[in-house]
């Protein structure tokens, strides 16, 4: 049996139960979910999130407000956006997509979203839900993480995780969702001293560094679960040129050395990039229903 955590897979199967639970809900609720992810400037791989993002919504038929908008917009501007989205009735999701260009206040930003149109849970009330353990939007990758092992049967309570990186986006809530699914959790980040023997001791090793090729083998304990958040863009070896690709997509680790070793692990690419615009989608099918009054049917996929 494969020890791979196939998460182009499993999101397909959650896609397909939202989309039912889109054609089942559409005729009470008069209209389909929307979610509107906002780009600013021309990052490139923002670009490339942002397609994924809009082909899955038109897949499961979620009504898509995406705003692509200039580099040099002010926060006063931006904030304006954002509040007309918050106050339009038919945007159940909002997304800024991070990173921002430097000049914009990111903070203040994401304060200024409806925090039950929070679409990646960043707004400092649903950081706080998260925290208490009330519902309420979860931040997508994280909770892509645990749809990945939860759906796999794999138990998270009472192992020992470790989480590489501690930023808001992915570590922190990470480290959240596996301390609320009862791990013993230990954060790591860039001044954690003698890595590898932190990292040895997982029975359930998440990276999310941003580093390439920051775990090899050594770093990991066998038999243990391995889940690689990280994602780069890497120039084409002879393999990607023959497969006729520009670049080569790899994460935090390194796969040859520990797929032998470990009982599964998440591929780069395939393992976490779907499940988090499945995630994406599923926070906002979810607040569609709220929205619209209909029965909450899909909780359960969401952490
Ligand atoms: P980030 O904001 O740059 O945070 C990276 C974290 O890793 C920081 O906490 C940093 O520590 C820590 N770190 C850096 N180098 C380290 C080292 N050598 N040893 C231990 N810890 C180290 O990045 P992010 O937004 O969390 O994203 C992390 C990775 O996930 C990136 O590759 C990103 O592209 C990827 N990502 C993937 C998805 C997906 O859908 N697959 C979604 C989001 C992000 P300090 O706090 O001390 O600086």
């Amino acid at each position: 049996m494969s020890n791979i955590l196939d998460g182009r897979k499993l999101a397909k199967e959650i896609e397909l139960i939202l989309q039912q639970t889109i054609e089942s809900g559409i005729e009470v609720a008069k209209r389909p979910p929307g979610l509107s992810v906002i780009r600013v400037g021309n990052d490139p791989a923002s670009e490339v999130y942002v397609k994924h993002k809009e082909k899955a919504c038109k897949r499961i038929g979620v009504r898509s407000f995406a705003k692509h908008l200039k580099e040099d917009i002010s926060s006063e501007e931006l904030t304006e956006t954002i509040k007309s989205l918050n106050q339009d009735k038919n945007v159940d999701g909002i997304l800024l997509q991070l990173p921002l260009p430097p000049h914009l206040d990111e903070a203040m930003l994401l304060r200024s979203l409806d925090p039950d149109k929070d679409a990646d849970g960043l707004h400092p009330l649903n950081l706080g839900r998260l925290i208490k353990g009330e519902n309420g939007p979860r931040s997508c990758t994280p909770a892509g993480v645990m749809a990945l092992l939860e759906r796999n049967h794999i138990k998270i309570e009472g192992k020992r995780a470790v989480v590489v990186g501690r930023s808001i986006l992915v570590g922190k809530p990470m480290a959240l969702m596996l301390e609320a699914a009862n791990a013993t959790v230990t954060v790591a980040h860039s001044r954690t001293k003698d890595l590898p023997s932190l990292t040895r001791q997982a029975d359930l090793l998440v990276i999310a560094a941003g580093k390439p090729n920051l775990i090899g083998g050594n770093h990991i304990k066998d038999n243990s679960i391995v889940i690689d958040v990280g994602i780069h863009r890497l120039p084409p070896d002879q393999k990607s040129l023959q497969e006729g690709k520009k670049t080569k997509l790899c994460g935090d680790v390194i796969t040859s050395e520990i797929e032998d070793k470990v009982a599964a692990y998440s591929p780069v690419p395939g393992g976490v990039g779907p499940m988090t615009v499945t995630m994406l989608l599923a926070n906002t099918v979810n607040s569609w229903q709220k929205h619209c009054g209909l029965h909450l049917t899909i909780s359960h996929l969401l952490p």
